[in-house]
């Protein structure tokens, strides 16, 4: 017989550690699986500034400490990577490891970093797609960001303070990410933006050695010297498994409304992979609360 559960999370992020805490706290049986380390997104980013009540505090910290919450009050968490899910009375969560069935699911599955697409940027030794988990091999050398977001400009500021020269480049003239940032950014020495400017190829055998760069006003191309390229430019929806049993919008997000249900009765979305206007820290969490109260009256209908 698979282990039961009055509440099974997927995803161990902001939005999916509320949810635990929520649920918890309604003493509801609650197991989180995640596939790769708590916290998600928020994991990697340095510094958050943005989180009331605690600013400053490093993305890690904040993992952290969501995870001791969820756990001190007694959810279970698994490293698992949830393969399937099926509907019914039970719902069945078929992971890497095991089966599981419980009586409500949230899905929590957030996003991930979007690729730029070039080629063998999946396997060149030098390519990033975290500024706080690999910025450590870069001290003292030359690194690019690419992106224009508040990734981006985070990861420019991060690796500013350990990388010889920091060159972010971005594909237009004005950056997405919050204008206080790109300010910061201009009063580092050390930091060059390129706007207008894409990553064309790689460049070097074994390891990256540098890129080539393309301005998309001028069209002209130029080589930049580099040993590691930071991407942030973006991410993209972590659906799977749920997708197959939940439409995706046009964006490929989980469709579901502030109280995080979705077209079928106990299944729940919630964080940055449901179809909303911001998502931010804040309204992960917001969704973690919504969609765990909404379990919670579910399991007492
Ligand atoms: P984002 O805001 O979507 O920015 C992605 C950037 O990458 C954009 O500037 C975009 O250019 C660029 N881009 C996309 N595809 C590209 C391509 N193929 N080639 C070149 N450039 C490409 O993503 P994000 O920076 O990861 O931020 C995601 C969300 O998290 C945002 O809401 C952000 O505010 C939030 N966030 C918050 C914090 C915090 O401290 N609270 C930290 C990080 C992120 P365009 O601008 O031209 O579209």
């Amino acid at each position: 017989m698979p282990e039961h559960f009055d509440i099974i999370i997927v995803g161990g992020g902001p939005a999916g550690l509320t949810a635990a805490i929520y649920a918890r706290r309604a003493n509801k049986s609650v197991l989180v699986l995640e596939k790769a380390a708590v916290g998600g997104q928020i994991a990697s980013s340095p510094r958050v500034d943005n989180f009331p009540g605690l600013p400053g505090i490093s993305g890690a910290e904040l993992a952290d400490r969501l995870f001791e919450q969820a756990s001190g009050l007694g959810a279970r968490l698994e490293l698992e990577e949830v393969l399937e899910l099926r509907d019914g009375s039970p719902k069945t969560v078929v992971t890497d490891y095991g089966t599981y069935t419980c009586g409500a699911l949230i899905y929590a599955g957030g996003m991930t970093h979007r690729s730029l697409g070039l080629a063998r940027e999946a396997e060149l030794p030098g390519v990033s797609y975290c500024a706080v988990c690999d910025g450590a091999f870069y001290q003292g050398k030359d690194v690019a960001v690419v992106g224009g977001g508040n990734t981006a400009l985070q990861d420019a500021l991060y690796l500013s303070d350990l990388c010889r020269q920091v060159t972010l480049i971005h594909r237009r003239d004005q950056f997405r990410g919050d204008p206080i940032l790109a300010e910061a950014l201009r009063q580092r020495p050390n930091v060059t933006c390129l706007l207008n400017t894409v990553v064309d190829a790689l460049l070097g055998e074994e390891v990256l050695t540098g890129l080539r760069l393309r301005n998309t006003v001028t069209g002209e191309l130029s080589e930049l010297a580099v040993s590691g390229l930071f991407q942030a430019v973006g991410q993209l929806p972590q659906t799977a498994p749920a997708a197959a049993l939940l439409p995706l919008d046009e964006g490929g997000f989980l469709p579901a409304g502030e109280s995080c249900a979705t077209s079928l009765p106990g299944i729940f979305v919630a964080g940055d992979c449901r179809t909303k206007e911001i998502r931010q820290l804040t309204t992960a969490c917001a969704d973690g609360s919504a969609a765990a109260l909404a379990a919670i009256q579910y399991l007492s209908r």
